[in-house]
């Protein structure tokens, strides 16, 4: 049972972003947070607070959940490749009349030294590294493994947090870790497995930038997949202080 005078956030989460939100609200007056996640990941980092777990069935099945459990605000906290979910928290919550926030850290900026190679795809980036190297770190996710399967020719290092599922490179090296990591950490790595291109999504932040800079002081070039979309007219925050500043806003508006 909710209390009516109680305000319900739901934060969609999986990021570090999420986790400090779900903190920086755990002592605000009159607020309940429920921090949602995925479920893919065996042993997750956890939020404070309430957490449930596991997809909600689509933007069907997220209005549904918002509206059983009186949400009245979503905050899209979700990692910025996470499309499938922040177009159904945008749907969702259009059909709930629910205002939502995308928390969104900004992408990472190429600086002097850089070697970038933007793709708007991990596929794009898998025709692209033939011609910039034999041996690849992949640093892209384990479920974007397979979309490299084809590439015979090639030596992969995989790093990702929980062990990857077929199909899979034939020449694979996997190393189960979670970041962050240091730039000594990263120029040891690469130096030790001959590394010669890496592939990274453009997550942004802080967690892992570590490889960029590693990258550029051995001269290597890197792949950068450029984030998603985001969808129309939703308003955007880049950091947890934004987001709660939008949401004392909405908070005031609907009080008032
Ligand atoms: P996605 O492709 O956008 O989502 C696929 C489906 O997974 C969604 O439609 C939803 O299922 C469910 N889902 C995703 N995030 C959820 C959440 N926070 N709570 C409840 N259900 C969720 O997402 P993804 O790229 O697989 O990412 C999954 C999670 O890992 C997210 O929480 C994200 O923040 C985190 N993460 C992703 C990456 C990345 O590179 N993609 C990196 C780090 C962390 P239903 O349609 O059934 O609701």
């Amino acid at each position: 049972m909710t209390d009516p005078g109680t305000l319900n956030v739901l934060v969609l989460g999986g990021t570090d972003e999420a986790r400090r939100l779900a903190a920086a609200l755990a002592d605000r007056p009159g607020t309940r947070v429920v921090s949602s996640l995925a479920g893919r990941v065996r042993d997750p980092r956890l939020p404070v607070g309430e957490v449930r777990e596991g997809g909600f069935g689509g933007a069907t099945g997220l209005r549904a959940w918002i509206e059983e459990n009186g949400i009245g605000v979503v905050i899209d906290a979700t990692h910025p490749f996470a499309a499938r979910m922040t177009a159904s928290a945008a749907e969702a919550t259009g059909l709930a009349g629910v205002p939502l926030l995308i928390l969104r850290r900004p992408g990472w900026q190429q600086g002097p030294g850089d070697d970038w190679r933007w793709t708007p795809s991990l596929e794009a980036a898998a025709e692209l590294l033939p011609s910039l190297g034999g041996r690849v770190f992949l640093t892209t996710g384990r479920r974007s493994l397979p979309v490299f399967a084809g590439l015979d020719e090639l030596w992969f290092l995989a790093r990702s947090v929980d062990p990857p599922r077929p199909p899979l490179p034939r020449n694979l090296k996997v190393l189960l870790s979670r970041g962050p990591f240091t730039v000594e950490g990263e120029l040891a790595l690469m130096r030790d497995h001959g590394v010669e291109v890496v592939v990274t999504k453009d997550s942004g932040g802080r967690m892992t930038t570590a490889k960029l800079f590693a990258a550029r002081e051995l001269g290597l070039p890197v792949v950068v997949v450029r984030r998603p979309a985001v969808p129309d007219g939703v308003p955007r925050a880049e950091t947890v202080e934004r987001a709660v500043a939008w949401l004392e806003a909405v908070a005031g508006a609907q009080a008032g």
